[in-house]
């Protein structure tokens, strides 16, 4: 009899942990099962009495806060990372990606050269094809040129 008594005891408690523990996370909480577990009818009364846990983000509000979040760290002296989009503390020399804040600033220079380059390219290319067409150079001397240029 005294372990039949213990038995539904301990299941009674689980079910008052699991009852406390649905309510807690309901109002925005994480956890609470203790509460039911140790305490009963009392953990019920004092979790369902809790306040609604409103700091607890939904989705949207972490997405739009997280961007609020970059806006205030880039004001506050922090840096994008080129590489990899992150935004980065002042404080942080290093980004995750492994590009520092000096390097960072080359990958930026970086990307404009190459760009810059290609829209030389096409430029010098472009030329040629013209010199071709006016037949100031032959088909030959176009080809060599479009390769040096391509570097093919
Ligand atoms: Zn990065």
């Amino acid at each position: 009899m005294l372990w039949a008594s213990l038995i539904v005891s301990v299941i009674t408690a689980i079910i008052f942990g699991i009852v406390s523990k649905t309510i807690n996370e309901n109002k925005g909480y994480y956890g609470g099962f203790a509460w039911g577990f140790w305490l009963g009818i009392i953990g019920i009364i004092v979790v369902a009495c809790k306040p609604e846990n409103k700091s607890r983000e939904s989705f949207a509000e972490k997405i739009y806060n997280d961007d609020l979040r970059k806006e205030r760290i880039v004001s506050e002296g922090g840096w994008k990372c080129n590489r990899c989009g992150r935004t980065n503390a002042s404080y942080t020399t290093t980004c995750i990606c492994g590009t520092s804040e000096k390097e960072n600033k080359n990958w930026e220079k970086k990307e404009v050269k190459t760009s810059d380059r290609q829209t030389s390219q096409a430029d010098e290319l472009k030329k040629f094809k013209d010199l071709l067409d006016s037949g100031a150079i032959t088909q030959e001397e176009y080809n060599v040129k479009k390769k040096q240029l391509l570097n093919l």
